[in-house]
């Protein structure tokens, strides 16, 4: 046992680490805990929402203890491409093992896995289950196991997967080394279910609050004809001001969909499970990039996604659960600024969904699903806050009931429901628990709400205006995006693995002038000036102040 290793790490440490490798000048809520329980050697489960920062929850302990590494298992093998990129451009050695890479190339890999060459390694479940992998990872020097997206474990999560089952070999393969599971979405039961299955032991429970106060979640029932023009009003709007993703229930509905915005002016890109996965990487990192500001995609897509400045996620039907919802939703404001969530959905949908939950042949998974189908009835019916619902739903006891911004605490924005007036003048007059009917409940900007949250974009009827086209970037800011385009090109990269959104918008506030200030902007880590610094100077320069 390298006793050293446990040592507790002095702050400075911890931050020294993080400037160092990530650029980033403190913790978020949560992380620095889980990062000394993982330096301890101690189990754990996190649950954090969708943009928390789980990853660097594990990946900078795994930095910290060299020269170990920590074997990290996750369920799409893109995913773990991008984060295997990232942790080099950031100097963290890493390497995925998967069916992709030739023999050869596997050899290699195990080989220095075997000299404690990375700090993370990435496989598979499937991998990780076979018998000749748990051999050979005996003779490697494991710091401890990642089970990301751990809520795959349970049957009671939205999105089980068969092959993590066998992860529960983990604990008795490899009985010293600990096991930290990660996961955005879980309830009390997938909670249970993961610590059970995993087996984990005094495990350093981590839960953050499921509430995201710069959220806005808008559910609409609408119908046939209501539904295109909500969307079109919508898409306008959000794509003016940054990106926008729109889930559809169907492969079918992603193509029309897209066809649809396209005859209206607006260009999408599509995004579902039967592209060849060229295709579907090309879309994606047209839209990662903003070459395309709208992607509209089936649940296929989202798994892991990065992007911090996507103003709204739409929904055009009813998903299956609310754990669903809330992970597709929550991919709106990563960057922490007003973002809305809208679910546009239609009765129909309920009647699709019981249809397919009749055609379950196994009983246990049929009454799972019946369970799941009555909370997200029950989400977008009951009339209570959403933002409370999501958290009750999570385990959690908010001491509060109203969000003021969603559409149950604060109404419904004016464009959602002006127009569908006159047509379906049915719905005007629900109302919920006896308060105003949501039209008139229009006029206060969300930020004049409770909790003082920023105030919300598309919020008032103000903009209406049909304008997709976006206000002309600086100049400036167009220049470094399209650097970042030709160098994640020329190095074969997707561009957010050079530089991230938010490190783009620091880089046009701080404008630095030099590789030390330069070290001061967001997400610029040692490793990072080394990389690309003279050439982002050099850009800069370009534009004097
Ligand atoms: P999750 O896996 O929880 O959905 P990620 O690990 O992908 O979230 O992190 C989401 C984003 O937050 C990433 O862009 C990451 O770089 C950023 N991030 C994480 N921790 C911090 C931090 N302490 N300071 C600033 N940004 C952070
Ligand atoms: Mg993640």
């Amino acid at each position: 046992m390298l006793l050293y290793t446990r040592a507790v790490a002095a702050p400075s440490d911890l931050l020294d680490s993080l400037r160092r490798y990530w650029g980033f000048d403190s913790f978020r809520p949560l992380q620095e805990a889980v990062v000394r329980s993982l330096l301890s050697g101690r189990d754990a489960c996190v649950i954090m929402p969708t943009g928390g920062g789980k990853s660097l929850c594990y990946q900078l302990p795994a930095a910290m203890l060299a020269p170990k590494t920590a074997v990290v298992i996750s369920p799409l093998i893109a995913l773990m491409q991008d984060q295997v990129l990232r942790l080099n451009e950031m100097g963290i050695p890493a390497a995925l093992l998967n069916s992709s890479l030739g023999p050869l190339e596997q050899e290699r890999v195990l080989r220095d896995a075997v000299e404690g060459r990375f700090r993370l390694l990435y496989l598979s479940p499937e991998r990780l289950a076979r018998p000749e992998t748990a051999e050979w990872l005996r003779s490697a020097p494991i710091s401890f196991f990642v089970i990301d997206e751990a809520h795959c474990i349970s049957e009671w999560g939205h999105e089980f997967r068969p092959e993590y089952r066998q992860l529960n070999l983990l604990r008795d393969r490899f009985p010293e080394s600990p096991i930290a599971a990660f996961t955005a979405s879980a309830t009390r039961r997938v909670r249970h279910d993961i610590v059970d299955q995993l087996r984990l032991r005094d495990p350093h429970l981590s839960i953050a609050s499921f509430r995201r106060p710069n959220l806005r979640y808008l559910v609409r029932e609408c119908d046939l004809r209501s539904q295109p023009r909500l969307l079109l009003d919508a898409v306008r709007r959000y794509a003016a001001q940054g990106n926008v993703i729109v889930y559809a229930p169907t492969i079918e509905r992603v193509e029309r969909t897209v066809g649809f915005l396209a005859e209206h002016g607006i260009a999408a890109t599509a995004y579902h499970g039967q592209m060849d996965a060229r295709t579907r990487r090309r879309n994606q990192e047209r839209w990662m990039t903003d070459e395309v500001r709208v992607l509209v995609g089936t649940i296929a897509f989202g798994l892991g996604i990065d992007k911090a400045s996507v103003r709204a996620v739409i929904h055009l039907s009813l998903p299956k659960s609310l754990d669903q919802y809330y992970q597709e939703a929550g991919r709106a404001g990563r960057d922490g600024l007003p973002a809305d969530c809208i679910l546009l959905w239609r009765k129909a949908d309920a009647g699709l969904l019981a249809h397919f939950i009749m055609q379950i042949g196994d009983a246990a998974e049929r009454d799972r699903a019946w369970h799941r189908y009555r909370e997200i009835r029950a989400f977008v019916e009951s009339g209570l806050c959403r933002q409370s619902q999501i958290c009750l739903h999570f385990g959690e006891t908010p001491r509060w009931t109203s969000c003021g911004s969603c559409d149950v605490c604060a109404g419904v924005p004016d464009w959602l429901v002006a127009k569908e007036a006159p047509e379906t003048p049915r719905r005007k007059k629900r109302n919920r628990k006896g308060q105003a009917p949501a039209p008139v409940s229009v006029a206060a900007p969300a930020s004049a709400k409770a909790e003082g949250a920023a105030s919300h974009i598309a919020s008032s009827g103000g903009e209406a205006s049909a304008a997709v086209s976006v206000e002309p970037p600086s100049s400036l800011r167009e220049s470094l995006r399209e650097w970042r385009r030709v160098t994640a090109a020329a190095r074969g990269v997707p561009a957010f693995v050079v530089m991230h959104d938010t490190s783009l918008d620091d880089l046009c506030r701080v404008r630095p002038r030099t590789l030390d200030e330069l070290l001061e902007v967001h997400g610029f880590g040692e490793r990072k000036v080394e990389s690309y610094g003279k050439a982002i100077l050099e850009v800069l320069r370009r534009f004097p102040r």
